[in-house]
């Protein structure tokens, strides 16, 4: 799955091509891709997009969104004058399109085109009116957004109390604490707040919720300006890698010296999921 640094890489990508272009009509070449009345977005003009988590809303004139998910495969394939790739990385997505993983295909009035692809078919586009929004479940139990101002440490702190008995890294994967972060960000989160990853939360203090606050704003700031990472397949315009993961403090690094104090970075298990960190930098 996508984080949320991957997706943010390709909202921004495409926001750059496709924002004032007006849809001419829409191909649905597989039904289950597509949720809702194709008709209604012939000759509307795109206005915005916005992500929420890792969900992208592009915002329609007539009040519509067309909300997408690239789930495990999917991929966005913008192509004009110029190109835009975002998604999955697979060999044939530098390519022509559509190919034989193109589920859905967006017609612009000037020509150009927005290729949907999604080979395992998890992914999914759903038309929806912006009232209609308000009733998705799935976007009003998120938590905030963590790139956004509505994510304060008091915020966090809050949410994380939800989780008393639980070790802190386990507790921030709830996306209900704060969306959009995975398990390659808490643990670099994790990192550059100086928490062991084992810490009970309702041993924090509320300095260690300021430095967490910190530390995790600081993660993804990181995989967005690197564009992603290699190891949740993403790839960002023009179809080159992310290379978040080269600059990784601890995700990965099992074994190797730590970029600060040169100790060991370990890896350990915590609720089922392996977690990186730096036993000397993280008490
Ligand atoms: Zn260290």
């Amino acid at each position: 799955m996508p984080e949320l640094p991957e997706v943010e890489t390709i909202r921004l990508g495409l926001q750059r091509k496709i924002i004032s272009l007006k849809i001419k009509n829409i191909e649905v070449l597989n039904q289950k891709s597509f949720h809702g009345e194709s008709d209604l977005l012939k000759n509307k003009v795109i206005k915005n997009i916005w992500r929420k988590a890792k969900v992208l809303g592009i915002e329609l004139e007539s009040d519509l969104v067309l909300l997408i998910h690239l789930k495990m495969s999917g991929q966005l394939i913008y192509q004009g004058i110029e190109k835009f790739i975002g998604g999955h990385p697979t060999k044939d997505m530098i390519r022509e399109m559509p190919n034989k993983s193109t589920r859905v295909i967006l017609h612009f009035s000037d020509n150009s085109k927005l290729y949907f692809n999604d080979q395992r078919k998890f992914g999914w586009i759903k038309l929806v009116s912006a009232s209609e929004l308000k009733l998705f479940n799935f976007l009003q139990t998120l938590g905030p957004e963590p790139l956004e101002k509505e994510f304060s440490w008091e915020v966090l702190k809050a949410n994380l109390l939800r989780h008393k008995g639980q070790p802190v890294k386990v507790a921030i994967l709830d996306q209900r604490v704060v969306s959009g972060v995975g398990n390659i960000y808490a643990c670099e989160g994790l990192f550059h707040s100086k928490l062991d990853p084992s810490t009970k939360v309702s041993k924090l203090l509320d300095k260690e919720f300021i430095k967490l606050h910190a530390g995790i704003v600081r993660a993804l700031k990181d995989g967005v300006k690197y564009g992603g990472s290699t190891k949740t397949h993403f790839v960002n315009e023009e179809g080159k890698k992310g290379f978040f993961l080269d600059h990784a403090f601890v995700y990965g690094r099992e074994g190797e010296p730590c970029k600060i104090c040169k100790n060991e970075i370990k890896k350990i298990k915590l609720g089922g999921r392996g977690t990186y960190f730096c036993p000397n930098c993280q008490k």
